[in-house]
C-alpha cells in the first residue's frame, strides 16, 4: 500500500482558481448612445469579486512526499549481476546521478532479461529520477521516470511518478489510455482522475469531466482542504455543463466559440472577426500563439451570472479551470467597441494562461490585468491623469494575488496601476525582455527574483523608477 501527497501538484491549480476575476472595467454598452472611447471613466468601475480561494493549506514537508514516491532500493536480488546493481544503487545514494544513469544505461541486455532485475532496474531509474528532479526539476527527472515505467509498467508508484512528470510538463503522453492504465493499477488516487477530467475537459466533454472530478472528490476524503477544492471545481464543471449543453458550437481554426441559439449568425461571425485579428496581432506582438484551439462562451446577459459564478456587473472573464473565456453579450444590440475590447483583454489572459500552464498562478495579477490592458489596447485612463491630488499608490506587491477581497476604489486604482507599471516595464525593457520574465514565472520564481534576474533590478528599484516616471508626467 502507499499513499501519494498531491498536494505540491494541486497548489499551482488552486491558484489558478484564486485567480479568476471578472475584468469590470470596461465600458457598459449601453442602447441609446453607446459612449465614446474617450469616455472611460473608471469610477464606473465596480468592486471585483474572486470566487473563495481553496483553503490554506500547510505545504507537505517535502521528505514526506519524497518518501512515499521513493521504491526501497535496500535489497537487491541475488543474480549473476548484482555487484553492477550494487554499484549503482550506492551511486545514487551519494547523489553522483549522471555516473549512475551512465552505468544504468550501459547495463548489458542480458542483465535485463533477467525477470528479477528488470523489475529492480526499473526502481533504480525511479529513485533516480526522483533525485535528478530535486536538483533540476521536473524535466530533468522525465527521462528516468519514462525509463522505469518502460521496464517494469505495472508498478503503480513508477506509473505516478510518470504521470506527475507529464502533468507538469503538459505532456501530450498524459493522455487517456496511459491514465486508464494508472487507474487500473492506483485505483484510489484521486490525482489519475483529475489528469482524466482535465484532459476531457480539454475536449470539451465536460459530463465526462464532471464524473472523473467527482470520483477524485471521493478519492481525497482523508484531505479536508483537497476534497473541499475538487468538490467546489467539481460543481463549476457540472453548472457549466448544464448552462452550455444547448448552447450552438461553431469553431474556426484557433477558436471554439459556443452561444445560445438565439444569437444571430451576425454576432458570430463579428465575434470571431475580432478573435482572429486578436489572434495574428497579439501573437505577433507577444511572440507566442496558443498551443490549441480557445473557447469562447457567449452567454446572454441573464445566463452570465449564474453560468459562471461571477457578479453581475462583470464584463467578461477568463476561468483558467474551464480554459474558457466567458462573456455576456446583449444579443443583437452589441456594442462591437466594447466587445473588442472585451474580447481581446480576455484573450491575452487565455494567451499567458496558455504560455505559463500550470504555473499561471505565478504570474503576478499587476502583470497579467497589465499586459491584457497593454495588448489589448481600448480607452483606459492614464494613471497620471486619473490621479487628482494626493492619491496613495498601492504597492505593487499588494497587488500580486487576487484583487477579489479589494474595496471599489481600490481595485479602480489596481487596474490603473497594473496598465501604467506593465507599460513602463515594456517602454523600458521591451517585450522580448518581459517575455524572459515570463519563463522566469513559469518556473515559478518570484518577482523579485524574476526582476532581478532577468531585468538587473530590485523589485524597489524597479517600483521607485515607475513611480518616478509617472510623477513626472504629473507635475
Ligand atoms: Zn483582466
Amino acid at each position: 500500500m502507499y499513499r501519494r501527497n498531491i498536494t505540491h501538484i494541486l497548489v499551482p491549480l488552486g491558484l489558478m482558481l484564486a485567480l479568476i476575476i471578472g475584468d469590470h472595467l470596461f465600458l457598459k454598452p449601453s442602447s441609446v448612445a453607446p459612449p465614446s472611447s474617450t469616455e472611460s471613466n473608471p469610477s464606473e468601475a465596480v468592486e471585483a469579486v474572486a470566487p473563495p480561494p481553496p483553503p490554506a493549506r500547510n505545504g507537505p514537508r517535502e521528505e514526506e512526499v519524497k518518501q512515499v514516491r521513493a521504491l526501497d532500493q535496500a535489497v537487491i536480488p541475488e543474480t549473476p549481476h548484482d555487484a553492477l546493481l550494487e554499484v549503482i544503487r550506492d551511486e545514487i545514494e551519494k547523489r553522483n546521478l549522471s555516473l549512475a544513469q551512465t552505468k544504468l544505461t550501459e547495463l548489458p541486455s542480458a542483465a535485463l532479461a533477467n525477470e528479477k532485475v528488470r523489475p529492480f532496474v526499473a526502481i533504480l531509474w525511479n529513485n533516480l529520477g526522483l533525485q535528478q528532479e530535486r536538483l533540476d526539476g521536473t524535466p530533468a527527472s522525465i527521462k528516468a521516470f519514462k525509463k522505469a515505467a518502460a521496464l517494469d509498467g505495472s508498478n503503480p508508484i513508477i506509473l505516478m511518478n510518470l504521470a506527475h512528470a507529464y502533468w507538469e510538463q503538459r505532456d501530450r503522453a498524459l493522455n487517456q489510455d496511459f491514465l486508464n492504465k494508472l487507474i487500473a493499477l492506483a485505483p484510489n488516487e484521486p490525482f489519475p482522475h483529475l489528469a482524466m477530467a482535465d484532459l476531457l475537459q480539454e475536449q470539451d466533454r465536460l459530463t465526462e469531466a464532471a464524473k472523473h472530478l467527482a470520483q477524485a472528490t471521493e478519492r481525497a476524503r482523508q484531505d479536508p482542504a483537497l476534497h473541499f477544492y475538487l468538490a467546489s471545481v467539481t460543481a463549476k464543471v457540472r453548472r457549466a455543463d448544464s448552462a452550455e449543453a444547448r448552447m450552438t458550437t461553431r469553431s474556426s481554426t484557433h477558436f471554439t466559440v459556443k452561444f445560445e441559439g438565439a444569437e444571430d449568425q451576425g454576432t458570430w461571425t463579428t465575434i470571431l472577426e475580432i478573435l482572429e485579428e486578436a489572434y495574428r496581432e497579439i501573437g505577433q506582438k507577444f511572440g507566442h500563439f496558443p498551443s490549441k484551439p480557445i473557447m469562447v462562451v457567449l452567454h446572454t446577459k441573464d445566463s452570465f451570472q449564474g453560468a459562471t459564478g461571477s457578479p453581475a456587473w462583470a464584463d467578461g472573464l477568463y476561468d483558467p479551470t474551464l480554459g474558457r473565456v466567458q462573456i455576456p453579450t446583449q444579443g443583437a444590440t452589441v456594442d462591437t467597441k466594447w466587445l473588442t475590447t472585451v474580447l481581446r483583454h480576455e484573450y491575452v489572459h487565455a494567451l499567458l494562461h496558455d504560455r505559463l500552464g500550470s504555473s499561471n498562478g505565478a504570474l503576478p495579477t499587476w502583470l497579467n490585468e497589465g499586459l491584457a490592458m497593454q495588448l489589448a489596447g481600448g480607452a483606459w485612463p492614464d494613471l497620471d491623469q486619473a490621479l487628482q491630488g494626493e492619491v496613495k499608490i498601492l504597492p505593487l506587491q499588494y497587488l500580486e494575488r487576487s484583487w477579489g477581497g479589494l474595496p471599489h476604489d481600490a481595485a479602480t486604482l489596481a487596474y490603473l496601476e497594473a496598465n501604467s507599471a506593465t507599460h513602463y516595464l515594456i517602454e523600458r525593457w521591451g517585450m522580448s525582455r518581459v517575455d524572459e520574465l515570463l519563463t522566469a514565472f513559469k518556473a515559478r520564481e518570484s518577482v523579485a527574483t524574476a526582476l532581478q534576474t532577468k531585468l538587473f533590478v530590485s523589485y524597489e528599484q524597479f517600483h521607485r523608477q515607475w513611480l518616478d516616471t509617472f510623477q513626472q508626467k504629473r507635475t
